[in-house]
């Protein structure tokens, strides 16, 4: 019999690449946030797939960017360290639509980010290339940057590849015994998800700055019964963002929190209370006080 493995893969690559996205389909659960602003991922995410022969310990991360403020320098430490506290690192990038080069964010994040543990590289949105010839060249640009343990093309968003990636990361997890109950899938509470899954439809319906502007403060989470009451205050930098996210007569508001309500609900499988609020927030996203505060570490 092969031993039990277990261990922490950190997923990580530039913004947009679709880490979110492989983290819920390797979980089978929409757990991670996903939208196509980069920094949509604030925190690193934990979600835990359970196999018969290994347990492995997913963590999503945020994009590594250049930053603009103090929340993007914090998001870049959060991913750096994930991967250097790893046992494996799984490099995502997207195969290009157009030319097959390697991406120049690639080259220089594949010089140094989690350097000493064993790398995945893992391409993905490949359906969104035709002619998968074209990808051969971009493999082998990218391999002469680092000795991956294994090179897997998916599509996260179909699922395709998935659990390749999860075969290859269980080939290179030490040996050990399972640290989560069978059913446990992350570590965090619900109520973090709970305040994700209201950011969520922000991002889907907002553009430009709004995106990057908002913060949701979960400030009640209780159980009573076989109902959950939340509320929730979503803070923004400015009247004109609030005035948007509000709407004609509370329209906006409103739309935000049923998609929400509906996305908490399927995660509790409970009926669910949602209050939310719009607060203006000055700077939040360069004031060091107010990060700590919303929960965004250093
Ligand atoms: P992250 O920033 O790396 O976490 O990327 P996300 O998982 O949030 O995905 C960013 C965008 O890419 C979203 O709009 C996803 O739906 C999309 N996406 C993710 N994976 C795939 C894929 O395999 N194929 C295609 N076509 N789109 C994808
Ligand atoms: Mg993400």
């Amino acid at each position: 019999m092969s031993p039990h493995r277990s261990g922490a893969a950190a997923i990580v690559g530039r913004p947009n690449v679709g880490k979110s996205t492989l983290l819920n389909a390797a979980l089978g659960e929409p757990l991670a946030i996903v939208s196509p602003v980069p920094q949509t991922t604030r925190d690193r995410i934990l979600g835990i797939v359970h196999r018969p022969n290994a347990e492995i310990a997913l963590l999503d991360t945020p994009g590594i960017h250049k930053p603009h403020s103090r929340l993007g320098r914090s998001l870049n430490r959060t991913a750096r360290l994930a991967a250097d506290e790893a046992d494996v690192v799984v490099f995502v990038t997207s195969a290009p639509v157009g030319a097959p080069r390697v991406h120049p964010g690639d080259r220089t994040l594949l010089v140094d980010i989690g350097k000493d543990v064993p790398t995945i590289l893992v391409v993905n949105q490949i359906d969104r290339v035709k002619d998968k010839s074209r990808l051969l060249p971009l493999l082998e640009e990218l391999g002469k940057l680092r000795d991956f343990a294994a090179v897997v093309p998916i599509s996260a968003l179909r699922g395709d590849g998935v659990s390749r990636v999860l075969d290859e990361i269980e080939k290179v997890l030490p040996e050990g015994p399972a640290r989560f109950e069978d059913d446990v899938i992350t570590d965090r509470p619900i109520r973090f998800f709970a305040g994700e899954f209201v950011r969520e439809p922000i991002l889907l319906s907002t553009r430009e700055e709004i995106p990057h502007a908002v913060a949701v403060e979960v400030e009640r989470f209780e159980e009573r019964g076989g109902t959950v009451h939340i509320d929730a205050t979503i803070h923004v930098e400015r009247d004109g963002q609030k005035r948007i996210l509000i709407g004609h007569a509370g329209e906006k508001l409103k739309a935000i929190g049923s998609a929400a309500r509906r996305r908490i609900e399927a995660l509790v499988d409970k009926k669910v209370y949602l209050t939310l609020w719009v607060r203006v927030t000055p700077d939040w996203t360069d004031s060091e006080k107010r990060l700590a505060e919303l929960g965004y570490g250093k």
